[in-house]
């Protein structure tokens, strides 16, 4: 046994933001003292949208308060609401099925592809029903879902598609970036995502110019930004507060041009476990293979996966269970499942997935002790490799 390491490697790193101390208390001063006075939808935000859009090729971005408000921002501009369904995975974050129960709509709970973890496009086919509006599928750790296969099964059945890519900012599949494969997608801005920020806020993007309208009035108590203090209906919603901070703009406008620098270096790190992880018996790497990958998350699969958190642990890395159970068990949404249906995939994903610190600020030396407690844990279990 070698002597337990001094100090433990967090999940979350609390340096996210320590190179952008000055820039974010520059910016605090900026916007604090400036002449506007503008703290909320001022210039900056416009500017922080129309960089994105610019980056992406996107006919609208439209910033406002959460990536948990901008699905259902999207799902009411996508004009779903009571009486429909919506059908979405059975694993993955709260907001997968929160954002359709906020708008008055019932979700429905899809089994997820074992290996990829997303759902399985034959699984949400087979719960299409005439009351089905809409599909809300999501990319999960590092993975994006199978969007061309979703993509064409919307159109054939003439379903409406939101992608919930909040935390797959920088991921492209086929070409197409996280968010411009369903008429509407997301990105979040919180601090652990791959453009977080020290705070709230997330986006709406859309290749379909009419629909960022709608959200924009959406996300502004229904105003239109001509008359104020008329409040529209969209469809069959009503406006909210989803509003987006100006000091958080001004702020991410600086950090916007070294993303790609970080992205790459969190790519690097993923690339680094896959290879040390490729082959190990017990412990399953995500798959590999560069299109549709986004390096989010690293999350492996493990049968015996609080044994490989406890030996983590104990060898000083802090590891995190994402999603201990399935959506359908959550009390919040067990209401909403078919009384004894079951969704193995997502089962057997909720007991064995564990995630390994990722970071732009993990050192070569710290990812390497982290793959090297892995290995240890795979070769202690006794199995060959
Ligand atoms: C983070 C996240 C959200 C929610 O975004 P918030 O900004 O925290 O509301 C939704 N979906 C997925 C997949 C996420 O990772």
């Amino acid at each position: 046994m070698t002597a337990p390491p001094l100090t433990a490697i967090p999940f979350f790193s609390p340096g996210t933001f320590a190179d952008d101390r000055d820039a974010l208390l520059d910016t605090v001063r900026e916007i604090g003292t400036g002449d506007a006075q503008k703290f909320i939808l001022g210039e900056h935000t416009a500017r922080l949208e129309q960089e994105l859009r610019d980056r992406l090729g996107a006919a609208d971005v439209v910033a406002c308060s959460s990536g948990t408000s901008a699905l259902a921002l999207a799902l009411t501009a996508l004009d779903v609401g009571p009486g429909d369904e919506v059908v979405v995975p059975a694993f993955g974050c709260a907001p997968l099925a929160s954002a359709v129960v906020e708008v008055g709509a019932r979700p429905v709970f899809a089994d997820v592809d074992p290996v990829r973890l997303t759902a399985d496009p034959a699984a949400v086919e087979a719960l299409v029903t005439p009351w089905t509006k809409a599909l809300l599928v999501g990319h999960l750790f590092s993975v994006m879902a199978d969007m061309p296969a979703f993509r064409a099964l919307a159109d054939r059945r003439g379903l409406r598609l939101v992608e919930d890519s909040a935390l797959a900012q920088g991921g492209t599949l086929a070409g197409r970036p996280a968010g411009l494969w369903g008429d509407a997608g997301v990105y979040s801005f919180v601090p652990v995502k791959t453009f977080g920020m020290p705070g709230e806020g997330g986006v709406v993007l859309t290749g379909d110019a009419e629909l960022g309208r709608a959200v924009r009035m959406l996300r502004n108590h229904g105003q239109d930004g001509v008359h104020r203090f008329v409040h529209h209906r969209v469809h069959r919603g009503v406006g909210r507060n989803s509003r987006f901070d100006e000091v958080m703009a001004a702020f991410q406008l600086r950090r916007l041009p070294g993303l790609e620098d970080r992205l790459a270096r969190r790519t690097r790190i993923c690339d680094y476990y896959s290879r040390r992880f490729a082959g190990l018996a017990g412990v399953a790497a995500p798959p590999v293979g560069g299109d549709g990958r986004f390096p989010y998350v690293y999350t492996v699969l493990a049968d015996r996966r609080d044994a490989l958190a406890a030996h983590l642990a104990a060898h000083g890395v802090t590891a995190h269970v994402y999603y201990p159970r399935t959506l359908p068990e959550q009390p919040a949404f067990a209401p909403f499942a078919p009384p004894g249906a079951r969704w193995p995939n997502a089962e057997r994903a909720a007991r064995r997935n564990l995630s390994l610190p990722l970071y732009p600020h993990l050192t070569d030396a710290q990812a390497e002790r982290i793959a090297d407690a892995v290995c240890a844990f795979a070769d202690e279990s006794g199995e060959p490799r």
